[in-house]
This record gives structure tokens, C-alpha cells and sequence, in this order.
């Protein structure tokens, strides 16, 4: 199938050389000259496993290009998707400009029938809007239909060649069956295809992220009652996941969520439901722990040297907001890091992919140095401030730290090292619920 992606991004390039992979022939468009012009060079810009290798062979094998118009993407597509940014204004509310605006551009180009699919996360009523503006400017048959993504950056082209399910919104039987055969080649083992009507589709979405910040909100605060009550949140957890009714994933507690995502889903449903009149308390609650969480690490740390941290040196190992990708967007490493900065600290940080992009967002928090390696950001440190659970921090060679460290004190904020060990060795230790 000839299919065109607008918005070359996390999705829009998962999506992109995945679809291309399974044998369509794939038109990637963005804004971004300087980004299209890496891409056509084989750079993914972004760090993805797999992402690299895919692009470069679906290149040379002729199945994706890349371009800047929006005219020749449009006209040499049968299915269009949006994977264009849509992100919280100040309110919570969700920004729709670049969908509006693309759609209402797209409408001028389009010269038979087409499939115009939202692939980006848009509030109940976004696809009637895009097909009421599109009618207005084409007298072509066209459908719009709602694909929710679903895939987790870290893992998204994993998730994408094999989804847990692909949800299709749409009226209309003509899409249906287009979208189930588009996707039927993800499919090989069963069939996983949900089709339903578009409201519920770009629900279903909402709903999906806000369970899951749900989940980690709720075990967030179970491991603050276990600091006080003296209990243990991986028994804790343990205990509770074995119910077969509730399962063991999604269970961890942590350093409050973050990403492109769940804080700004759980917002847009916030809104979404004031829009229709519904106080959706659960949601504005999920969200208020989360931002706690975060604080309530950084003044841990704090307590520690008892408001004293001015002139000390304190390690951060991780700056992206999960392991396996180099986005930043609203990572809990920004907040602590402030927080640190604000009380007088040097902060060395050190993480494997998102150093750069933290180096251009945030390069100028007074006092934050960049380091080399893991062990690099250790030296001189009053405290190692674990963030972001990456692989490579999980065994650290302890006799090294105790060298380079000058005084002895884990905060770990994922809750990866054993507490016995590290105070065995003579480490003051501090946990997420322990
Ligand atoms: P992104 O910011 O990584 O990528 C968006 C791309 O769109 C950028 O390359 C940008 O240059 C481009 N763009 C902006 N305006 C444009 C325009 N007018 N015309 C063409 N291109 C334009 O965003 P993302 O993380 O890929 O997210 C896209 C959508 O997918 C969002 O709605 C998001 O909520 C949703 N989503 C994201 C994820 C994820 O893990 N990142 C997962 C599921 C759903």
C-alpha cells in the first residue's frame, strides 16, 4: 500500500519503517528540513533500538523516502497518518493547532479517494473535526479514521511489529477493511484488530495512559505509607500482583512518571472531561501524587544533609524519563535536578542517550556538569542520585564507587540496587518505599 506519515517523530518514524518493513511503500513528511535531510542520510535524529538499522535497509531497498511537501505526501498516499505533536497548553487542554492546520492544508491536495488516520493522541471529537474541515475543501470521498499508537518508547518497534492489539475507529466499512488489511501482516500469529466507532477509539487512548498512571500513582503513595509504616513495597508489591485479578506489571513504584505521554494524557482527559460538564476527580488526584513524588525524592535528598547540600557534589545517574530512549519530555530528572541546583548543589550527571538533548533544553541549570561516564559523574560526590533505571547502572562495581565517592550515600529512586548489600558495604541507603 502507498502510505504518507505527517510528522516524523518518535511515532511517525516507528511507524514509518515499520509499515515500510512489511512491504508498503512509505512517504515520510515533516516540517523539519534539517531533520528530513538526516533521514534521508539514514540518521534516525532519534535513538530507538532498531530504528537505525531498519531505516537504513528500507532506504536502500526503495520503500521509504523522505520529504518536505505536503503536497507530493499527500497525492502519493492512499492512507495518510498524523503523528503530529499535540501537546498541554498551560490549561491542561490539548493543542490541536498542527492537526487542524495540516488537515485543513492536506484538504487543497487530495486527488481521490484517501484514508486520513489520527495516529496522534486527540481528545473525543477530534476526527469529526478533521473530517468536517477536510469537506470543506475537497469534493473527493475521503475517511477519517482514529488509530490510537500504543507503542512504548524504549520498545516501539517491538511494539508496533507485534501490538498487543491495534485499535481502528471508523465509521465507515470502506476504512475498515483498508486498516484490517493494512495491518493483517502484523498479525501473522492471531488477530488482534479492534474496530470500533471513532469516539470510543480516541477514548480508548485517554483511558489506556491514565490506568497506567493510575497504576504508578497508586503504588507511589503505597510506598510512602510503607516508609512510614515501616514495611517493605517490594512485599508489598509482590504480595498484591499475585492476584490474578490485579497482575504483577505496571507495579513498580518510583520517582513519579513522565515522558511525552501519561502526564499530559491524564491532563487532556482532565479537560476533556470538564468540556462535557464531568468532574473527573480521580484523574486531577493521579496527577497531584505524581508531582509530589517527584518533589518528595528531591527532599529526600535534601533532609539527608539536613538542608546543608550548598557546595556538595551530588551524582545523577539518568536523565531520560525511562531506560532506552533519549527523550526528556518531562522527566523526573528535571524537577530533581532544579530542586538540587536551587539548594546550592554541583550536580554530575551522566546519561547513555539523553545527555545532549538535557545538554540543549537545560544546559543552563547553574551548577549542572555533564560527564563522560557513570563513574566520571562520581568523583568527589557526596551522594549518588540513581534516576533512571538504564541497564548499565544495575551491577555498578562497588569498590570503584567507594574510591570515587567522598562521602557514601545511594539515593535510589528506582529501587534497583539491594539495600543490604550497598550498607553492608558501608553505604547510607535510601529507597522508594523501604
Ligand atoms: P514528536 O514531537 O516526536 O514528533 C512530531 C513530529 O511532527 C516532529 O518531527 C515535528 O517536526 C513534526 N511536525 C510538527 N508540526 C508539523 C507540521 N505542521 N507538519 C509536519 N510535521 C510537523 O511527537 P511524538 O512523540 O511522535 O508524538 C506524536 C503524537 O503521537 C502525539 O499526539 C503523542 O501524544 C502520540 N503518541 C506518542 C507516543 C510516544 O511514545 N512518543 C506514543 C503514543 C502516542
Amino acid at each position: 500500500m502507498k502510505l504518507g506519515i505527517i510528522g516524523t517523530g518518535y511515532v511517525g518514524l516507528v511507524s514509518g519503517v515499520c509499515f515500510a518493513e512489511n512491504g508498503n511503500e512509505v512517504i515520510c513528511m515533516d516540517v523539519d528540513e534539517k531533520k528530513i535531510k538526516r533521514l534521508k542520510q539514514g540518521d534516525p535524529v532519534i535513538y530507538e533500538p532498531q530504528v537505525k538499522e531498519l531505516l537504513g535497509k528500507n532506504i536502500s531497498e526503495g520503500r521509504i523516502t523522505f520529504s518536505t511537501s505536503l503536497k507530493d505526501t499527500a497525492q502519493n498516499s492512499e492512507v495518510i497518518f498524523l503523528c503530529l505533536p499535540t501537546p498541554p497548553y498551560e490549561d491542561g487542554s490539548v493543542d490541536l493547532s498542527r492537526v487542524l492546520d495540516v488537515s485543513d492544508k492536506m484538504a487543497e491536495h487530495i486527488n481521490g479517494y484517501k484514508i486520513i488516520v489520527s495516529k496522534s493522541t486527540v481528545p473525543v471529537g477530534t476526527c469529526d473535526r478533521i473530517r468536517e474541515i477536510i469537506s470543506k475543501k475537497t469534493k473527493h470521498e475521503f475517511d477519517v479514521v482514529s488509530n490510537p499508537e500504543f507503542l512504548k518508547e524504549g520498545a516501539a518497534v517491538n511494539d508496533f511489529m507485534s501490538p498487543d492489539r491495534v485499535v481502528i475507529g471508523t465509521s465507515s466499512r470502506k476504512a475498515a477493511e483498508i486498516m484490517r488489511e493494512l495491518y493483517s501482516s502484523f498479525m501473522r500469529v492471531s488477530e488482534r484488530i479492534i474496530i470500533m466507532d471513532e469516539h470510543s477509539s480516541e477514548l480508548t487512548k485517554y483511558a489506556s495512559n491514565s490506568m497506567l498512571a493510575m497504576r504508578i500513582s497508586f503504588m507511589n503513595e503505597i510506598a510512602n505509607i510503607c516508609e512510614l509504616a515501616k514495611a517493605d513495597i517490594d512485599m508489598v508489591r509482590t504480595g498484591i500482583g499475585s492476584d490474578a485479578r490485579i497482575g504483577n506489571s505496571f507495579l513498580f513504584p518510583g520517582v513519579g512518571y513522565g515522558g511525552s505521554c501519561f502526564p499530559k494524557d491524564v491532563k487532556g482527559l482532565i479537560s476533556t472531561s470538564e468540556e462535557f460538564g464531568y468532574d473527573f476527580r480521580l484523574l486531577k488526584a493521579i496527577d497531584e501524587v505524581n508531582v509530589n513524588q517527584k518533589l518528595r525524592f528531591a527532599e529526600k535528598i535534601l533532609n539527608h544533609f539536613k538542608g546543608n547540600i550548598k557546595g556538595k557534589t551530588i551524582a545523577v545517574w539518568g536523565l531520560s524519563y525511562k531506560p532506552r530512549t533519549d527523550d526528556i519530555r518531562e522527566a523526573p530528572a528535571i524537577t530533581i535536578i532544579k530542586k538540587l541546583s536551587e539548594a546550592g548543589a554541583n550536580i554530575q550527571a551522566f546519561d547513555p542517550a539523553a545527555m545532549d538533548n538535557f545538554r540543549e533544553q537545560f544546559g543552563k541549570i547553574p551548577n549542572l556538569k555533564f560527564c563522560k561516564s557513570n563513574y566520571d559523574a562520581l568523583k568527589d560526590a557526596s551522594a549518588l542520585v540513581l534516576i533512571t533505571e538504564w541497564n548499565e547502572f544495575r551491577n555498578p562495581d562497588i569498590d570503584k564507587m567507594k574510591s570515587l565517592m567522598k562521602e557514601h550515600v545511594v539515593f535510589d529512586g528506582r529501587n534497583i540496587y539491594k539495600p543490604e548489600l550497598l550498607k553492608a558495604e558501608g553505604f547510607t541507603y535510601y529507597g522508594i518505599g523501604k
